[in-house]
């Protein structure tokens, strides 16, 4: 029999040490209440380090703004409402102001996506994209998708919703230079193998993808584009990256909670009125019951914050992240795409084989209160992964945090100091924090508005 609290449990896929000295910590409490006051004691203790003390670039994190956040915690949080929207759709009673809510919602979604159809009720982007395997492919079929090492994602892979549905992956050709798919090439594979569906988007993205072309070379035998944005949804319904559903794309998905500065969950749009029936019979009955109608409402605020914002908030996200690939190369750290002018999205992804690789780096980073992550880069192979060669960043946190180009001079400064000079990062994490310490107002909302007296100077 599986013995629970054997701490060297070979079944725990979770770190045995971290489990072990939850338990000590639980061990020494003489009361659940104290239990309770450890669970909040760390909670706070991650507000103090990484809500305000760190430079957080990580890629999928956003933050959302006072409004978003406290919606979160609103009473309608604690309400059932499964179904569709609309007083005859619904399982239970009692939804009159909730179909109030949620309909604003998907009203909302689709204006900042200037889509026909929205659905608000994906808790992940996952289950997004598993709705989208459902009713565009059958088990059996063949998709192109995207390889990790290039920045594709699991949900596309075989590890993921599409292996789940029992798909067939073919992966799409990718130019390791250029870091875009590679047209030529897929013009040649394509036909091979016939797609049902391709899967465009990726976790780790730079620059546009070649929509239009490859639903031209797919229509052939009637395949389609799905793009998955999870990263990319705040840039394209900012306008500043391109629009999926534009170019051809069946349906979009994507993460509300990364560019788009919502809360952590989904959102799908599509335009096309065929797939409203089977896209939403995958989200209901099938995949989501209850959906959380506090994040509902979140969503919709965000989404309102999109529109208003959207433009120059993604533009400066952008700008942001040029200027940090710019200056970090002009420091002596590689970063990818640099002929091409970095990056078009708020990544930048540093090529770190050089100073350890993507695993120590970021280790090394955090230490001193940088947060980024690890990264496979097209020199990986996929089984690379725990010790990849690459380091990816993102500029949403710092932007909405009212920084610009300068700001990212000052960032690039004290990687190069981490990183080039190798300096310790207990010498180098009092500077950070206090170069973070002004930057602690979320802009591009409506409880704070733009910007306005950023520090374009300051002391260390
Ligand atoms: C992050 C990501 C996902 C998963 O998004 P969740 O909202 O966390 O479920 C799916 N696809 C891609 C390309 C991603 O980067």
């Amino acid at each position: 029999m599986l013995e629970v609290h054997d701490p060297t449990n070979q079944f725990e896929v979770h770190d045995p040490a971290m489990l072990a000295q939850a338990r000590a910590v639980l061990d020494a409490c003489s009361s659940p209440q104290e239990m309770q006051e450890a669970v909040l004691a760390a909670v706070t203790r991650n507000e103090e380090w990484r809500g305000k003390r760190c430079l957080n670039l990580l890629a999928p994190e956003a933050p959302t703004s006072p409004a978003v956040r406290a919606l979160l915690s609103a009473e309608v949080g604690t309400r059932a409402a499964e179904g569709h929207i609309g007083p005859v759709n619904r399982w239970f009673a009692g939804t009159r102001h909730i179909d109030e809510i949620e309909a604003l919602c998907v009203e909302l979604l689709k204006k900042a996506f200037r889509a026909r159809y929205a659905d608000h009720r994906l808790v992940a982007s996952m289950i997004g994209n598993m709705a989208v395997y459902t009713t565009l492919t059958e088990p059996g079929d063949v998709i192109m998708s995207i390889t990790q090492p290039f920045g594709g994602h699991s949900s596309n892979r075989v590890d993921g919703p599409a292996g789940v549905r029992g798909l067939k992956i073919v992966d799409i050709p990718f130019d390791p230079v250029e870091l875009e798919v590679d047209l030529d090439l897929f013009r040649k594979v394509a036909p091979l193998v016939r797609p049902r569906v391709v899967a465009l988007g990726a976790s780790m993205t730079l620059f546009p993808f070649p929509i239009q072309a490859i639903c031209d070379i797919v229509a052939e035998w009637d395949g389609c584009v799905f793009f998955d944005g999870a990263h990319q949804l705040g840039l394209v319904a900012g306008g500043q990256f391109q629009d999926p559903l534009r170019e051809g794309a069946m349906v979009m998905t994507g993460s509300a909670g990364k560019t788009f500065s919502g809360p952590q969950s989904g959102i799908m749009v599509w335009d096309d009125a065929q797939l409203t029936g089977p896209l939403t019979h995958a989200v209901f009955p099938v995949l989501a019951a209850t959906h959380q109608v506090n994040r509902v409402a979140a969503l919709a605020v965000s989404a309102a914050e999109m529109i208003a914002y959207g433009k120059v908030y993604m533009a400066q996200i952008v700008r942001n992240a040029q200027a940090l690939g710019a200056a970090l190369a002009r420091r002596g750290i590689a970063v990818l795409g640099e002929h091409k002018g970095f990056t078009t999205t708020h990544q930048v992804i540093a090529d770190v084989r050089q100073f350890g690789g993507g695993l120590e780096v970021a280790q090394r980073l955090a230490r001193a209160n940088i947060i980024t992550n690890k990264n496979l880069i097209p020199a990986d192979r996929p089984e690379d992964w725990d010790h990849p060669g690459g380091l990816r960043l993102g500029t949403t946190e710092v932007t909405r945090l009212g920084m610009h180009e300068t700001e990212m001079e000052t960032i690039a400064d004290f990687m190069a100091r981490l990183l080039v000079e190798q300096a310790a990062p207990e010498d180098v994490v009092d500077d950070v924090i206090a170069f973070r310490q002004p930057y602690q107002t979320l802009y591009y909302c409506f409880d704070h508005g733009m910007p306005v007296n950023t520090p374009t100077s300051h002391s260390l």
